[in-house]
This record gives structure tokens, sequence and C-alpha cells, in this order.
């Protein structure tokens, strides 16, 4: 047994089926949406607890009518085709996912990891933990930024906020009091921007969106309790992340730590690297945050050395 119960209500006919492990990667939580059209916005829970909470909820997997993919990362569609096969559901995304989620080809693309040195590492992780992720996922359909889907009485309205990926988009339900901020994830790891389709600047901007939107509930895809208390000071701290990092590599530079090789040694964004195929990560994330400082002219690269301007 779970030391949490698998699945809890948000508001009416709203429910979290939680991840295991504390929903942290490679889970992540699935919403429910228990209405007129039974949907599932992600497919990143263990298929036990998806089925749990459906049959707790007197449905089964066959009966879900539509899925809605917040963005195309492995955790997030992860189940998604499993479930069609079984359900024969519409699968809907943004349409700036349709290309990593429809295909393997086209997730890799959007990871940039092809030819990356640890991306024999990145498929075993795969093999072992997303067997499913390789094959084609059938993309029915998309939505459109901020016009809502519909489910009977819970309307689901996408707030395309990138940065995270090109795609992310998190979902106001009934309105913006209740968010699920999917990878806008407020947990102590903070923010992840490891792919060719990340932007660290853009993030920042859709964290203050976010925050201006002044959410009275924000439901994450990594935690397994939505955030009520303290919520604008915890997307403050989560933001505030993106800084802490860009100093902390600063000061590793100004110790002589001064290519990127070395700078992945003593990681910066991860706070330990548990699996070598972490590094691969670490190292796209220290390349997006090297950009912006030689851009603002705080070091100077010279051949691959970076020192402080
Ligand atoms: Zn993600």
């Amino acid at each position: 047994m779970s030391e949490y119960p698998v699945h809890i209500e948000i508001m009416p006919k709203v429910h979290l089926i939680r991840g295991e492990n504390r929903a942290r990667f490679p889970e992540a939580n699935t919403l429910v949406i228990d209405d007129e059209i039974l949907t599932l916005v992600d497919a990143g829970s263990s298929m036990k607890n998806i089925e749990t909470a459906l049959k707790n909820l007197r449905h089964e997997i066959a009966d879900i009518d539509r899925i809605i993919l917040t963005h195309f990362h492995i955790d997030h569609k992860h189940h998604a085709s499993k479930i069609q096969e079984i359900s024969n559901c519409e699968i809907l995304c943004h349409p700036l996912a349709e290309k990593g989620v429809r295909s393997f080809d086209g997730l890799v693309e959007y990871y940039g990891i092809e030819g990356n040195k640890y991306y024999n590492s990145w498929r075993n992780l795969l093999d072992i933990r997303f067997p499913d992720i390789t094959g084609n996922y059938d993309v029915t359909g998309t939505f459109s930024n901020r016009e809502p889907v519909d489910s009977g009485e819970i309307q689901l309205i996408p707030i395309h906020l990138p940065g995270h990926t090109l795609d992310h988009t998190c979902f106001g339900i009934n309105g913006y009091k209740v968010l699920f901020l999917v990878d806008i994830d407020l947990t102590s790891f903070g923010p992840w921007y490891g792919n060719e389709v990340s932007d660290i600047e853009v993030f920042k901007e859709s964290v203050d969106q976010v925050i201006a939107m002044k959410p009275k509930i924000g439901i994450s895809s990594h935690l397994i309790n939505p955030v009520t208390d303290n919520l604008a000071a915890r997307l403050q701290t989560f933001r505030s992340v993106f800084d802490e990092r860009e100093k902390r590599i600063l000061e590793n530079i100004g110790k002589g730590i001064d290519t990127i090789e070395k700078l992945a040694q003593v990681p910066t964004i991860y706070p330990r690297i548990p699996m070598e195929v972490y590094l691969a990560f670490e190292v796209f994330m220290l390349e997006k945050h090297i950009a912006l400082l030689i851009r603002d002219e705080k070091i100077i690269e010279d051949d691959g050395h970076f020192r402080l301007e």
C-alpha cells in the first residue's frame, strides 16, 4: 500500500490522481474530470493508480473519452497511447506539441538529444521506465490558447505558458482561480529547461504571468497536494531559482571552474547526478545559462573557457 491515498478530490468532478513515489519524475500526476466527457489531463501516473482511481469513481479505462496533454514530455504523455488503445479516446494537445507527441523522432528532436554522448543512457532509461514511449501516439485534435475545452460542467481553459518547453500549457479550471500549473511545479528542485525547445527567459515570463493571475489553488504535476497556502510566495520562490543558479555558475567560474564539462562536475541544477543521463540535462541547462551570461556581458568566452567580465 502507498503511504498516501491514490487520488483526492480538488473540487466537484475534478480529481487528482497522484503519481507513485510522491509524483516525482519519472512519475507525474494525472487530473481526471469526471464529467459528461470523461477526461484525463495527462497520463503520467502509474496505470495502477489510474485504474484504481477510475474504479473508485465507478469507471474503467475503457470509459475514457478524452485525454488532454499539457506538453510532449515523456512523464506526461506516458500512458496515453495505451489508454487510447483500450478506450479509443481522443488525444488533444497544443498545436506546437504535435510533433513531439506523435512520433518518437519528433520527441527526440524536441529534446535535442540526438547524437549526444549520453543518448544511449537516455534510451536505456526509456526502455526500463517508459517502454511505450518509442511508439507513435495518435493525436486526434488540438486545443487553442484560451479557448475552453468543454467536458460538461467543467471547462478547462488552456493557458499557453512556454519556457519549460515550447508547448507547455497550464489549465484554468472553470476560470483562473484554480490552475493546473503542470511543470511550473513548485518543487524545491525548481524549474527544468533541459530541452532544445526550452527557454529560460520565456519560462521566467510564464511564471510572472501566473503570478499576475493571482490564482488561489495551484496544482502541480509533481507534488501530491495542491498548493493553497502562500501560493504567491511559492511561485516567487520557484521563480527565484533561475537567479540563484546563475549566481552559483558565476561563483564557480570565478573559482576557475571554467568549462561546461568542469561546471557539470559540480552540478548547479541537479543536487546530485543519480544517473549518467542526468549529466546530459545538466549540460543543456548550463549551456542556456552560459549563453545568456555571455550575451549580457557578465562572462567572456575564450575557446570554450569562461572568465568573469
Ligand atoms: Zn515537463
